[in-house]
């Protein structure tokens, strides 16, 4: 395996894991994201809902994130042709990378006139995306047993780095797919992590707004 870490050109890290660590076709070091992206802002908070007795993240940023998009506006396909997606590379085997519109963040800070309180704290942790091939409608089930070594190393990678963080106490890794589910792209395995008390009262209700 040969894992190459490199920077979008907002600042978000991307990571590309590829099978071969020996072809040159697979050296990543110096691939560069030439889009004018401005890196977003966002300030996501968690709030008690005492009715409901659970936590709850808002994040009205992913208000505007991409949402169903057509195929020529895909952002997990390679920038090919002119076109730049959210990996700058024409092809790949497995990457990761931080999600531009993240439902928990690293900094931590309440939006200006948002003081904290029992109720209301800064929706910390990280949120990132894991595309198992570049051939990305193409089912985990119909991968080589090579692709699927090199995604659970990837798993692997990214559950140690994230519980490494000082404000990670627990990571999830889950596979969003199909319109069906009210996902926004399909063929995702997003990583994310957060506090404990937010993972346990989840397991008794998805509920997250937006
Ligand atoms: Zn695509």
């Amino acid at each position: 395996m040969r894992r190459t870490s490199s920077r979008l050109a907002d600042g978000r890290e991307l990571i590309y894991f590829d099978e071969d660590s020996t072809s040159a076709t697979t050296q990543r070091v110096g691939i560069v994201d030439h889009r004018d992206l401005r890196p977003s802002r966002s300030s996501p908070e968690i709030r008690y809902d005492a009715m409901l007795d659970e936590w709850v993240t808002i994040a009205s940023h992913r208000q505007d994130r991409t949402h169903l998009p057509t195929s020529g506006d895909c952002p997990l396909c390679p920038s090919q042709g002119g076109r730049q997606t959210e990996i700058p590379a024409e092809s790949y085997d497995v990457v990761v990378f931080e999600n531009r519109f993240p439902s928990l963040t690293a900094h931590g800070e309440l939006p200006p006139g948002h003081p904290s309180r029992a109720d209301r704290r800064a929706a910390q942790g990280r949120c990132e995306v894991m595309s198992f091939t570049s051939d990305h409608d193409t089912p985990m089930s119909r991968l080589s047993p090579a692709r699927v070594r090199l995604i659970l190393d990837a798993w692997i990678d990214r559950s140690a780095a994230l519980a490494e963080l000082p404000y990670v106490e627990q990571v999830f890794c889950f596979e969003n797919r199909g319109e069906a589910i009210g996902v926004t792209l399909a063929t995702v395995m997003l990583v994310r992590s957060g506090s404990r008390s937010i993972a346990r009262r989840r397991s008794r209700s998805t509920t997250i707004v937006p």
